[in-house]
């Protein structure tokens, strides 16, 4: 077992491998990576459409449950996260979306200084092998394998028609830093297989002989002397173990873990850290605070042609998978969304707030709660359908993460507030009612064979509005629990170091202020670059 390290990393997801991968390129540092979850080789999560079952599993799976959110009908609603090298990366739906130059420029302008569009950009270039043309806004023989769809739903191209239909532009190359209207999206593969941050950063690295990286090794608490961090605590084989620490830790433990990481070790809001007897390094009431994710809803509609949830005819599934074998390509190699389109839930806005993600399958797992197990839901299996998943990209409301207990290895307390501010219900309102406006549009509606999941909820916006609540989930994007910011009670400043201790980041989704318009891969990618760069001694 190692007893010293220059740099300890707390958690390998997307970010932590970043990390793992760039600080262990100068071999005079002594890299350690701990991650709680286990390698992520296996066959399943290489291939695309393996995802289904790897989400599934408990394995690589964290499977986090709110506790019953009062802003949506009190249900608990259940949160994935990717478990394991990689992290969501390993899991994840293989969307590749950076967001806008908005929204980077706001974060800059709200006081985080260095992370404007123009800055973050040659980040999210950086790590990019992409395989498309050469553009200004790609990078190629990055570690992370960036690929143009290999198969493309003929729906996909309906769906981007029916949008245009309702008055959207098609959009060039939507990372660019502009969304506004709709495109097919980009994913994070190489030559048809998933590349998540474990397999395009770390395994080209494992052979280093200064980066030592421990999986099944649960982080416990960081180990101060004063208010430097001198060493982390950590489980491992049943054992508690420790690690000395001579320059940094950096906790990458994801946005549901990093927080209760530093509240374990005395940093976070006093009162809630004394009411767990744990003794306060730095009394930092931002520590949790600030959780906010994309409400969503999968709209569901019954359709003409074949799509990827019926997968009853053994022909078709020997044909995929011959394809997959011989030309890494078809229904195997699919990432789970075929196009996408950002619009505005009202036209004064300056920037879209509502994306539309097209899934070539029916999917109604959300809804089959509101109807309740006995509903009129068709079977999955045999019912040929497409969804357009309605996600609410600047939400106003905020939850938080608190400690359940000091157990490491417990589940934190999510107390989420998905729909806490009601003008995220109207403008989630505004943007289904404009989903239906996609499937009613000729090229999309002349493939519509059966009644919409969830059905059309009546009149009132009493009634949308109980739909929403009964109804969403999250987008899978949860951020913000160790804000960075400017101002003095954000967790983390600019260069994702914590307030009030030494030797101590963070580099996360944990650290994103302020939702940005995409899904957060890309962005905790990019986050986990920012933060080695600062290592490196680059202030900006
Ligand atoms: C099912 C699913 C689908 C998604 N689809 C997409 C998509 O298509 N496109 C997209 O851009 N985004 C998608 N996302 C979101 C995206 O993958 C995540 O936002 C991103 O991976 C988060 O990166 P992170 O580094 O912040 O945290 P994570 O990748 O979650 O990494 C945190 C790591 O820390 C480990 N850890 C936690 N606690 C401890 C501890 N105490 N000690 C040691 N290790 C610990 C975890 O096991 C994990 O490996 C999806 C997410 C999920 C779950």
């Amino acid at each position: 077992m190692i007893e010293e390290a220059d740099f300890v990393i707390a958690g390998g997801g997307s970010a932590g491998c970043v990390m793992a991968s760039r600080l262990s390129e100068d071999s005079s540092n002594r890299v350690v990576l701990l991650e709680a979850g286990a390698p992520t080789d296996k066959l399943l999560i290489t291939v695309p459409a393996g995802m289904q079952s790897v989400v599934a599993s408990p394995d690589t799976n964290w499977f986090y449950a709110t506790e019953p959110d009062p802003s949506a009908k009190g249900r608990q609603i259940f949160l994935f996260s990717g478990k394991g090298l990689g992290g969501g990366s390993a899991i994840n739906g293989m969307v590749y979306i950076r967001g806008t130059r908005y929204d980077y420029d706001q974060w800059a302008a709200s006081g985080c200084t260095g992370w404007s569009w123009d800055e973050v950009l040659p980040f999210f270039k950086r790590s990019e092998d992409f395989d498309g043309p050469e553009s200004e806004w790609h990078g190629k023989g990055g570690p992370l394998g960036v690929s143009q769809l290999r198969t493309i739903h003929p729906l996909a191209y309906s769906f981007m028609d029916a949008c245009r239909e309702v008055g959207m532009r098609q959009v060039e190359d939507y990372c660019a830093g502009d969304i506004d209207g709709t495109f097919v999206n980009f994913a994070t593969q190489r030559g048809g297989n998933r590349c998540s941050t474990a397999e395009g950063f770390l395994k080209p690295v494992l052979n280093r002989p200064n980066l030592k990286v421990i999986t099944g090794a649960t982080v416990d608490r960081i180990l101060f002397e004063g208010t430097r961090a001198r060493g982390v605590r950590f489980i491992h084989d049943g054992a508690e173990r420790e690690i000395r620490v001579t320059r940094e830790v950096i906790v990458c433990a994801g946005t549901m873990q990093s927080p209760g990481i530093l509240m374990r070790s005395g940093v976070g809001p006093g009162s809630h850290l004394r009411e767990h007897g744990i003794d306060v390094v730095a009394d930092r009431d931002g520590v949790g605070k600030n959780l906010h994710e994309h409400p969503s809803l999968p709209n569901s509609r019954q359709v003409d042609m074949a799509t990827y949830n019926v997968r009853n005819n053994p022909f078709r599934l020997a044909a995929e998978g011959l394809k997959y074998i011989l030309a890494r390509r078809g229904w195997l190699t699919t990432c789970a969304v075929h196009a996408m389109a950002h619009v505005r839930s009202s036209p004064d806005l300056e920037y879209p707030d509502i994306k539309y993600q097209m899934l070539p399958f029916w999917n109604h797992q959300n809804v089959q709660a509101y109807f309740g197990p006995d509903g009129p839901v068709p079977d999955s299996t045999r019912t040929c359908g497409i969804t357009i998943g309605v996600n609410l990209m600047t939400p106003n409301s905020r939850g938080q993460i608190l400690l359940r207990d000091t157990d490491p290895l417990s589940r934190p307390l999510i107390d989420f507030r998905l729909y806490d501010d009601p003008a995220d219900l109207e403008r989630m309102r505004k943007g289904l009612k404009i989903a239906n406006d996609i499937f009613a549009a000729p090229s999309l509606a002349k493939h519509v064979t059966g009644p919409a999941y969830p059905p059309d909820p009546g009149q009132s916006d009493e009634d949308w509005d109980d739909q929403l609540r009964s109804c969403s989930a999250t987008g899978l994007h949860p951020v913000g629990t160790c804000r960075m910011g400017g101002d003095e009670d954000s967790v983390v400043d600019p260069q994702l170091r914590v307030r009030g201790v030494d030797g101590l980041r963070v580099a996360d989704c944990s650290i994103v202020p302020v939702l940005p318009s995409a899904n957060t891969n890309a962005p905790a990618i990019m986050i986990g670059e920012r933060c080695a760069d600062f290592i490196r001694g680059n202030r900006r």
